[in-house]
């Protein structure tokens, strides 16, 4: 972790846990949305791997949209990652 934490209880501004930027009021949780996506990413990539679902079936898991699912997997991200992981 970022010693930046510290910093961020001082003037209650708070701060990506991941990568460190500043969070806007109204976000929710630890994270920034680029951030909230790879997570997510790598949740999704992990239910892949470990079920043997349909896009559909992601989608409804993770409360995502399907073309979401879609985009991830068209750009590659969801079969190229699989050997570099
Ligand atoms: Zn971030």
């Amino acid at each position: 972790m970022k010693i930046k934490t510290s910093f961020s209880n001082l003037n209650s501004r708070r701060v990506c846990q991941k990568c460190g930027c500043l969070l806007a009021r109204s976000q929710k949780g630890d994270l920034c949305p680029a951030c909230q996506d790879k997570e997510l990413y790598r949740q999704v990539k992990e239910f892949i791997l470990q079920n043997d679902v349909t896009e559909v079936q992601v989608a409804d898991q993770f409360d995502i949209p399907l073309s979401k699912v879609r985009e991830w997997i068209r750009e590659g991200y969801i079969e190229y990652r699989r050997n570099s992981w």
